[in-house]
């Protein structure tokens, strides 16, 4: 075949199984999360932030349109395809749907191998270059036994021959089109993986490195390995603290997390002058060591006068997902005198949990006087100290 980078990579997503094998839960496992992500988000996420990758096309089941909807929310994806009764012919759905694009090189991968790395997709398209057809192996570790009906051992096999294999499996788009094609109408359903599907057709298939991590999510074991997995990648713990300040003047109502409170008094400043929303916004900063609010949104520029401030702590959200990071926590507290805070409370968490897309059991908001002491205690402003926990990938700097 052809090589050269002008070649055009699509990726088929196989998402279309019924598989609850993983626990009680009646939704296939590929919509569950693992470390608090859907198991298919992070599979589509590596593949639509794939440079190489022009076009990722997933098969999903009928039943599955709004689940799929939700796992791939912004993502730049192909329209799905419905799946077969097989997964041969949910992929054979997917290189149909593929034909009208003309890709040259296709990768196949199981959904429930969220933790391929972008490194594992690189090495599969260069060796489909190089090759035509090449899947991911690994050597075996465990001993393998064949074993008899009854449960007894007939043969040890060699282990330094056995490799396990796993997804992306990468082919001239053509080859395995043509192989699908011949396998269906012969009625050969029965091919467990693309490479398979190959071999019978007579084609060599060859093999690059595969990855330990690249797991397959079947059981519930697997999907507390996955947990555990999603955390260490998640284990570097960063702690950011935000303070802000502002003072009364004329009006009638204060923001405060954005909640409207009615008040004698209005605060002045920056924006909606949203002291606990500053605060939170700092705080995340902090915990990314990405500057302040006022270095992102200088108060000299009119176009932040009188703005709401969820879209400060909006944008910090979005700093810390760039970063492939996830908010553990936040805690806000607010110092004044006058409003009472408590009466809204909930309110205020129920308002920062939507603005930065965690659980209201991640938001704490405190309230307290400082005893008439101090410009909060005489009451000339309103103070807003906050703390924000972020977990990072290690590796990040
Ligand atoms: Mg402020």
């Amino acid at each position: 075949m052809a090589t050269g980078p002008q070649e055009k990579v699509a990726a088929i997503i196989v998402a279309a199984g019924r598989g609850t094998r993983a626990g009680a839960s009646d939704v296939p496992k590929q919509f569950r999360p693992v470390g608090g992500e859907i198991m298919l988000r992070r599979t589509l996420a590596l593949f639509a932030g794939a440079p190489e990758v022009a076009l990722v096309q997933t098969v999903i089941h009928a039943d599955d349109d709004a689940r799929y909807r939700t796992a791939a929310n912004g993502f730049d994806l192909l329209p799905p395809v419905h799946g077969g009764a097989t997964r041969q012919a949910s992929v054979r759905a997917g290189l149909e749907a593929l034909v009208a694009h003309a890709p040259d090189i296709v990768l196949i991968h199981d959904a429930a191998r969220p933790f391929a790395s972008a490194a594992l997709v690189g090495r599969a398209i260069i060796a489909a270059r190089q090759t035509g057809a090449a899947i991911p192996a690994i050597a075996v570790t465990d001993t393998i036994k064949r074993v008899d009906d009854s449960g007894h051992v007939g043969e040890t096999l060699e282990r330094g021959a056995l490799r396990a294999v796993q997804t992306p499996q990468a082919f001239a788009f053509q080859s395995l089109l043509a192989a699908h094609r011949n396998a269906a109408a012969q009625g050969r359903e029965d091919f467990t993986d693309d490479a398979a599907l190959v071999e019978w057709a007579g084609i060599r298939v060859a093999t690059f490195a595969g990855e330990p991590g690249n797991i397959k999510i079947t059981s519930p074991e697997d999907f507390m390995r996955a947990e555990a997995m999603s955390m260490a990648q998640l284990g570097d713990v960063r702690t950011g603290n935000g303070i802000d300040v502002h003072a009364f003047g004329p009006g009638d109502h204060v923001i405060i997390a954005g909640i409207r409170i009615p008040h004698s008094q209005a605060l002045t400043g920056h924006s909606d002058a949203d002291v606990g929303l500053h605060a939170l916004t700092d705080a995340l900063l902090g915990a990314l060591a990405d500057g302040d609010i006022g270095s992102h949104f200088p108060p000299s520029d009119p176009q932040w006068r009188g703005a709401s401030s969820d879209r400060f702590l909006a944008f910090a959200v979005e700093r810390v997902a760039a970063r492939g990071g996830r908010i553990s926590h936040l805690d806000l507290t607010i110092v004044c005198e006058t409003p009472k805070i408590g009466p809204h409370r909930d309110a205020m968490r129920a308002s920062i949990a939507r603005i930065a897309g965690i659980d209201i059991g991640r938001v704490a908001v405190k309230a307290t006087t400082s005893e008439r002491l101090g410009f909060t205690g005489r009451g000339e402003g309103i103070a807003a100290y906050a703390s924000a926990t972020v977990r990072l990938s290690w590796g990040e700097t």
